[in-house]
């Protein structure tokens, strides 16, 4: 049970009893994993910080009370500079939380105290929950829980979320302090003396106020800092313009006099305000972790030397991703043979019902023919292939190996006056683009989210992979089937991602060029460390999280483009299909092009799904009205006896690759960027490279005389 929310997380109390929980802390801390073990639901967790972009909420009951949980986004501070910080702040201070848990790394406890005592500056109703205490232990790291407590003075309890290790402890200290039955004393970060008597004064004119919200210290800070958006989230909060009222304004002129005096401008308060608490959490992380000798990060490094350095790099990931493609298609074929079988033999139970019940044939036809028949080759093509591949690339993704990815390639990002994190957001791309738009919500620049958003379709989606298998095996592997044509396949496939992924180098370049003009912004992504993934979990959530999600989908799309399909087939003028009628119209363009026009039909027809359009294009060759149910070898006999050669099926392969995004990824371009012109846009650029490609290649043939 759960809401998604994407930026203003209003908590959606239940009942007047249930406690209001705040989940913060720096990315990739284990947050979204212990909100996992409490409210039983998935939120997407991964071993690479930035992937919670939106906030989540949801319900956890326990003896201890009813809770309702919500997720914040991962920060390293919460001074507002970026939007996942506001929304994490002004839920802190403003959401209407009862507590706040701090989800901490144990291996790097100094880092998370740093938002700790941000956070205690903000609400004295805080627990710091020191979580990965597992990985500490493995990292010979003793945290000494208690000193930590006394230092801080709220209640800290040690975890390890993903073996649920002390969350019962956890929620109990947590309604303690939601009920205000904690009787610890918080203690804060003291600033430099001129700066503490400047809050003084600033403080003992905000008293009055009292607000529910935020302290009054940290609104002190913060009006002290002539921080703007965090004085209209509080006059906000309060009902009352707090820049307006003449005693606050007096308060805070007075306050700057007296740093004046002592020589300490804007930027200098600025600089020492930042820099309180890092310098609190290097002294109390001092009194509580106790580092072992021996290095406890040496066997990362020692990966690190393999999966990042300048020599391998980019070889191993290459051969990672020809590993996955080969594991997919070798243990993809009998599970989809199998599912086949099956679901047309159901086809055929649907076919003997609707006749005993007298059914009209167009009735058959519509839903059993087109509907059914359609839904049944896109979950047995399909199915397979995504249930080997996501698991796959989860496992990867909860080792930690993506933002190697994004490591290795943010040189080519740079050279492309991108940013690096794009090379995330092109993997989520690669099992389905749809995911890979909604993912470039990581990236904060606007101008380098717009180009990741642009180019996300150049790479291929899982979608895509089984149209270009079948067409790279039968004309450039061929017939043999077995070990060998696998690998070849396999080979043949990384090449086209590998152009794919070259492509969106060279966009992403002339767009920074041209229409979206910039320099690169800095990023800094940290590269976590390498943890055995949770096999049986990523198992169900891939299975459960990704591929059910697109196949569904594929599934919503494909029915009603089943029925169109079958109509175009089989309403006749002057005896002759839709269908083909259409195809016949658009041969002439298509030639130009080096494909006919039943493949560029096929195309078109297949912006519901891309996976359907090798079954359309079976079908309108062997004219019978119903999506074909062919194997390899006759597949490859029907294309040959229609004018198939090589070069056709290269500028298949490379249409297939380069052409508009399929109609969900249109639609959640549309939502993303909230305009019709970049929509427009993002269907453009891989259009005009597929056709210009294929124009060249069915052009060099010519002129070759090969084609
Ligand atoms: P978030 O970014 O803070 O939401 O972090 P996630 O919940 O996505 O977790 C990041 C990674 O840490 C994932 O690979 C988790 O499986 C892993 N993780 C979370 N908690 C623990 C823990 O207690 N022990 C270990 N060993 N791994 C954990």
């Amino acid at each position: 049970m759960g809401i998604r929310s994407p930026a203003s997380p209003a908590a959606q109390r239940q009942s007047g009893l249930e406690l209001v929980i705040a989940l913060a802390g720096n990315p990739n801390v284990g947050k979204s994993t212990v909100f996992n073990a409490l409210t039983g639901m998935n939120q997407h967790t991964g071993n690479w910080p930035g992937k919670t972009v939106a906030t989540a909420q949801g319900r956890c009951r326990s003896e201890q009370g009813d809770f309702l949980l919500v997720d914040l986004p991962g920060t390293y501070s919460l001074l507002a500079h970026s939007a996942e910080e506001e929304v994490a702040r002004d839920f802190i201070c403003f959401g209407g939380a009862d507590a706040t848990i701090v989800v901490c790394d144990a291996t790097c406890l100094e880092r998370s105290l740093n938002l700790v005592l941000q956070i205690i500056e903000m609400t004295d109703r805080v627990v710091v929950c020191v979580n990965l205490l597992d990985e500490a232990r493995k990292k010979h790291l003793r945290i000494d829980l208690s000193a930590l407590e006394q230092e801080l003075g709220v209640p800290v309890v040690g975890t390890s979320a993903r073996s649920r290790k002390g969350l019962n402890t956890l929620l109990e200290r947590t309604a303690q302090v939601a009920r205000r039955e904690y009787c610890g004393h918080v203690i804060r970060p003291h600033y430099t003396p001129a700066i503490e008597k400047a809050l003084a004064v600033i403080e003992a004119c905000l008293k009055p106020l009292s607000p529910e919200g935020p302290s009054v210290r940290w609104l002190a800070v913060r009006l002290l800092c002539g921080d703007q958006s965090a004085a209209a989230q509080a006059s906000a909060f309060l009902g009352y313009p707090l820049k307006q009222d003449p005693a606050v304004c007096d308060a805070v002129a007075r306050a700057q006099a007296i740093l004046s005096e002592d020589g300490i401008e804007r930027q200098k308060l600025l600089d020492q305000i930042a820099a309180c608490p890092v310098l609190w959490a290097e002294g109390v992380a001092a009194e509580a972790v106790f580092p072992a000798d021996s290095d406890s990060n040496a066997r990362d490094r020692r990966l690190d030397r393999i999966f990042t350095s300048r020599r391998t790099g980019i070889p191993v990931m290459l051969l990672l991703l020809f590993g996955v493609l080969w594991l997919t298609i070798a243990g993809a074929n009998v599970p989809s043979q199998w599912l086949a079988g099956r679901l047309f033999a159901v086809q055929d139970w649907l076919s003997a019902r609707f006749m005993a019940w007298g059914a009209p044939d167009w009735l058959h036809g519509a839903l059993v023919l087109g509907v059914y028949r359609v839904l049944a080759w896109v979950v047995s093509v399909m199915l397979p292939p995504m249930a080997i591949f996501f698991p796959l690339f989860t496992l990867l993704e909860d080792f930690g190996y993506l933002p190697r990815v994004a490591f290795n390639l943010d040189h080519c990002f740079k050279k492309a006056c991108t940013c690096g994190k794009q090379a995330l957001t092109m993997c989520m791309s690669f099992g389905c683009n749809a995911v890979g738009v909604t993912g470039c919500r990581i990236i904060d620049s606007p101008r380098e989210r717009l180009i990741a958003v642009l180019t996300s379709s150049l790479v291929p989606c899982n979608g895509r992979f089984p149209a270009m298998l079948t067409i790279l095996s039968l004309f450039f592997v061929g017939a043999a089937a077995g070990p060998g044509a696998t690998l070849l396949s396999a080979l043949l496939l990384t090449v086209v991602i590998v152009l794919g992924v070259g492509m969106t180098f060279l966009c992403s370049r002339l767009l920074s060029r041209t229409l979206l003009r910039g320099v690169p912004s800095g990023f800094t992504l940290e590269l976590p460390p390498y943890r055995m993934p949770q096999f049986g979990r990523v198992i169900v959530r891939s299975v459960f999280d990704r591929t059910l999600f697109v196949l569904g989908r594929a599934v919503s799309v494909a029915a009603p483009a089943g029925l169109v399909i079958w109509l175009l087939a089989n309403v006749t003028v002057n005896d002759v299909s839709l269908l083909a009628h259409i195809s016949g119209a658009l041969d002439p363009f298509a030639r130009v092009f080096g494909l006919d026009g039943i493949i560029l039909l096929a195309f078109i027809l297949g912006f519901p799904a891309n996976e359907i359009v090798i079954p359309i294009a079976a079908m309108a060759y062997l004219s019978t009205g119903t999506i074909a149910e062919l194997g390899n070898t006759e597949l490859h006999a029907l294309l040959l006896q229609n004018g198939w050669t090589p070069v056709t099926a290269l500028c298949t392969v490379l249409f297939s690759l380069f052409h508009w995004p399929c109609s969900t990824t249109c639609l959640t371009i549309h939502r993303e960027t909230g305009s019709l012109r970049w929509t427009l846009a993002a269907i453009a650029l891989p259009t005009v490279i597929g056709f210009s490609l294929c124009f060249l290649v069915a052009s060099a043939a010519r002129l070759l005389g090969i084609s």
